[in-house]
């Protein structure tokens, strides 16, 4: 049951369509917020009344509000009762399809920065996505600064390990920032991608293939897992009498026979292998719930996605709903999962946040908001939610010496916020602004880049 429907329902919606000219980040070079608290993120904690001042893109300055000068140049954002904290990173995300065409693709991180997203780990790579890196990069387009993964390695790309040692060295050669695993990988074409990984130094994420199982990830040391992929099928338990069993058996069974007690060991040995988890959290409740399509069609960001991929996503959740043959399974399921992301966060192994958008009712930058609320209900605080976010998605990434933290030297990616998000993960939803890169935008620049968004997306698409 489990599997059979984890595949199917990652069979991602890769179509992105959301169309607008982005408007361009521009702003003054210097820019104070002025008497500010400061969730810097370094650790759980507020620096009341604080004068951070940005200047070239860089945090120059952090000091007390009493004593720190604002430069005269400087564009001041009166930060009294607000809160500054680091830019989001979207650590499972999804670039657009090539066939959309560079301005819809320019158009689509909008979305991101409009939600305080500076950061994206795109997990699905296209040819298309790191020219769209390289231009955000060089200021062409405002948008996240992005890291791209390579087009998918899977069952279906991969046809055996020759296959997969060349593909490895395309995708380097092509310029992607890390390798994307993905279903159907044989043991053989996995042991490729990893020894070709390793050789040519790339690091390599994504999905467990179901004959490396977790423990073949972790021993591999797969960078990141996505979807919490593979944990609920290590919970079966060590009497489980279906271990020999074919496929369709001990899908069907493989509920019956698990062990909850596993988890705190499963977590220490994903700590110990150095594997990171995007766990996805939000789109698996989704996934997983008896949520009707009309309910889900009330999400007020709807707007923000064509039209026709709220039909599409709509076809897909009746779909679901009709073959939801054992929901008492799939609560289950959300229990376990939530109980193993906790478990994952007390033995100290690594988080993401990651949402997966576009897919099925949620859209990029504002699920991200949706995915923090589902990680704190599943028992992690709010700093180790944000933390997931901000200052891991840094460490992750290798960046942490210039990004994920609110500290002097660090690029200038930040939120400000209205209410402390170290006390309910909901307040980073409520923003007055966002700065990406040393560029403020204000709640009134953002809204106007949504406006457009809307716009464009409401017009009937162009043919390619
Ligand atoms: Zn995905």
């Amino acid at each position: 049951m489990t599997r059979r429907f984890l595949v199917a329902a990652t069979i991602a919606l890769l179509a992105c369509l959301v169309a607008g000219p982005a408007p361009a980040g521009q702003g003054a070079k210097t820019v104070a917020f002025v008497d500010v608290a400061v969730v810097p993120m370094d650790r759980n904690r507020v620096l009341e009344n604080r004068t951070v001042v940005v200047r070239d893109g860089r945090i120059a300055e952090i000091g007390p509000a009493a004593t720190t000068k604002v430069p005269a140049d400087a564009l001041r954002v009166d930060g009294r009762g607000k809160f500054l904290m680091p830019g989001l990173a979207e650590m499972h995300g999804h670039l657009p399809h090539p066939n959309l065409g560079d301005p819809i693709a320019k158009a689509f991180l909008t979305l991101f920065v409009a939600n305080g997203v500076t950061t994206v780990r795109g997990m699905y790579g296209f040819p298309n996505h790191t020219a769209l890196r390289e231009s955000v990069r060089k200021g062409e387009a405002l948008g996240p600064r992005l890291f791209v993964a390579s087009p998918a390695l899977s069952g279906q790309s991969v046809a055996n390990p020759e296959a997969a040692q060349r593909l490895v060295r395309e995708h380097k050669q092509a310029g992607y920032d890390l390798l994307k695993v993905h279903e159907g990988l044989s043991k053989a074409s996995y042991a490729a991608v990893v020894a070709t990984a390793n050789e040519v130094g790339l690091r390599f994420a994504g999905h467990v293939p179901n004959d490396v199982g977790l423990e073949g990830a972790l021993a591999a040391r797969q960078s990141s897992v996505e979807h919490l992929d593979g944990y609920v099928e290590a919970l079966e338990a060590d009497d489980s009498p279906i271990k020999n069993a074919d496929a369709k058996t001990r899908d069907e069974k493989l509920l019956e026979y698990l062990d909850e007690r596993k988890i705190p060991t499963l977590a220490a040995r994903t700590r110990d292998a150095g594997v990171w988890n995007a766990p996805t959290m939000a789109l698996w409740r989704t996934f997983f719930s008896s949520e009707t399509v009309d309910s889900l069609r009330q999400r007020p960001e709807l707007k923000y996605v064509p039209p026709q991929m709220v039909t599409q996503w709509s076809q897909q959740r009746a779909g679901q709903l009709q073959n939801r043959d054992d929901p008492k399974g799939l609560d289950r399921v959300l229990t376990l999962r939530d109980r193993t992301l906790k478990g994952l966060a007390d033995a100290g192994a690594k988080l993401l946040l990651a949402s997966d958008a576009p897919q099925l009712f949620s859209v990029p930058g504002f699920s991200l908001h949706r995915e923090m609320e589902a990680m704190a209900s599943a028992g992690l605080t709010p700093y180790q939610v944000l933390e997931a976010g901000t200052r891991n998605a840094a460490e992750y990434l290798g960046i942490l010496g210039e990004a994920g933290t609110v500290e002097v030297g660090k690029r200038a990616d930040l939120i400000l916020v209205d209410a402390n998000p170290l006390a309910d993960v909901r307040n980073v939803a409520r923003r007055s602004g966002v700065m990406i890169d040393g560029a403020w935008h204000s709640l009134a620049d953002l809204q106007k880049m949504l406006d457009q968004v809307a716009a464009t997306v409401a017009a009937p698409p162009k043919p390619q």
